[in-house]
């Protein structure tokens, strides 16, 4: 099915209208409709995802728009819980556009599973002999997925390291999985596992850790795009992305909240299709600090033409299978919304999805400020949680953002002005 993510009015809709022209577009059926209208919590389903259930937390489940990914469109589910995360990315998405949209590439979907090797007593001898027997544990741990090696995916290579540590050089072991369509926890560690007997056999030592890393850097995704500088606002704006961008990449501290930006759109995505948001943002920032020092994930440049062109590259490890993908309805539902075929497709929107949402906090901050757009959809909130309903809370926050207010105390007074209630 060809869709177009171009939907102008979209965000003019009621909650109702949006969610029947996505169903429109994606073909939802009643049942789709339903899990969408919260009248059908799965307990069932939640009860199984973790211990100790008691009930469920709704957050919105948002569709960003105008998103071209390699010359395909896609409507992009997110669940987050912060004001303007979708209508930023929706914006810079629509300005990508104009210059063609995204283009997204990948490495295979290779993950790490590690294995500690402690009382080795000559490291890198044991190492080599390690290597030496490559082949049959490869396919040892081969034989314990044959499912996943049917897809074409399977442990693929080993390699050896020697680390220094407080206590002692450790022998490290690093299986190489391709995952396919697997976020692939659960795959390296029942391969790590399996093969740490041979491990010790094989170096005399005592194998403790076996477990996956999530510093995925062998499963890494790209995306660029140009942003035309007349849709940004020109020439100014343009020069203050860059000077936004040089600050991210000379300083830490505004480093890690330039990344968080980024993350606010790959996080709500990794949320909204049931996948590991705490894999993705260990990864994404171990990955910012690979030279040793912590920077950004983007990169901005000038063009011939005076566009402003943007990178990000970053591990991407999601599934579209295995873990809460598959057993969480509302999951399924989102990855019918995408119409994504596999996890590489995935982790090229999410990539996408990042560099769109970098970019237009860049621009925010670069010209008026965060806090205008962000305050205004906030204002809302705030009158909402000093008590208003209905038609008051648009007005009330409307009249913050006049009076340049938007605080509790000034909604609390404007509630009771406008109720005439003390
Ligand atoms: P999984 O074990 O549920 O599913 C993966 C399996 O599905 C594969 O091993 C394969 O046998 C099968 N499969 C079927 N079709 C496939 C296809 N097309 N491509 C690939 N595999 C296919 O899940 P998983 O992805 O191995 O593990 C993910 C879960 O592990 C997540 O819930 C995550 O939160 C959790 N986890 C994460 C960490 C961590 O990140 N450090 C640690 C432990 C567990």
């Amino acid at each position: 099915m060809t869709i177009n993510s171009r939907i102008p009015g979209f965000k003019d809709l009621t909650v109702e209208e949006r969610r029947n022209k996505i169903g429109e577009m994606v073909g939802f059926t009643e049942d789709d409709k339903k899990l969408l209208s919260l009248e059908t919590v799965p307990r069932d389903v939640l009860n199984r995802m973790i211990e100790n259930v008691i009930g469920y937390f709704p957050s919105p489940l948002g569709v960003a728009t105008n998103f071209k990914i390699n010359e395909k469109d896609y409507l992009v589910p997110m669940v987050v819980e912060e004001a303007s995360v979708v209508a930023a990315a929706s914006n810079a998405a629509r300005i990508a556009r104009i210059k063609g949209g995204f283009y997204a590439t990948t490495t295979d979907p290779v993950m790490i599973g590690q294995i500690q090797v402690l009382n080795v007593d000559t490291p890198f001898f044991a190492a080599q002999k390690i290597l030496s027997e490559k082949e049959r544990l490869l396919k040892k741990a081969n034989d314990l997925d044959p499912v996943l090696v049917k897809f074409g995916g399977g442990a693929k290579d080993l390699e050896v390291r020697v680390i220094p540590s407080i206590l002692e050089e450790m022998v490290v072991v690093h299986l190489l999985v391709d995952c396919r369509d697997a976020m692939g926890a659960n795959a390296v560690n029942t391969m790590v596992e399996g093969i740490a007997s041979d491990i010790e056999e094989i170096t005399g030592g005592k194998v403790l850790l076996r477990i996956i890393s999530n510093l995925a850097d062998r499963r890494l995704v790209r995306a660029r795009a140009v942003f035309d500088k007349d849709a940004l606002g020109g020439e100014e704006v343009v020069d203050g992305i860059l000077a936004a961008y040089a600050f991210a990449d000379a300083d830490p501290y505004r480093a890690a909240t330039h990344n968080k930006g980024i993350m606010n759109g790959i996080t709500s995505l990794v949320l909204a299709t049931g996948n590991d948001t705490r894999a993705i943002e260990a990864g994404a920032h171990a990955y910012a600090a690979r030279f040793g020092y912590y920077g950004s994930l983007t990169t901005y440049e000038k063009n011939k033409d005076g566009d402003l062109v943007g990178t990000i590259e970053l591990p991407m490890a999601l599934g579209t299978i295995g873990g809460a993908t598959r057993a969480h309805p509302t999951a399924q539902l989102s990855l019918k919304i995408l119409g994504v075929k596999t996890a590489v497709e995935l982790a090229q929107v999410a990539a996408s999805l990042g560099l769109a949402q970098n970019l237009a906090a860049l621009r925010a901050l670069a010209t008026e400020g965060i806090q205008k757009g962000h305050m205004k959809l906030h204002a809302r909130n705030i009158a909402a949680s000093v008590g208003a309903t209905g038609e008051l809370i648009d007005k009330i926050a409307k009249k913050m953002v006049e009076d340049k207010k938007i605080r509790m105390d000034y909604a609390e007074e404007l509630l009771k002005k406008f109720t005439g209630r003390n």
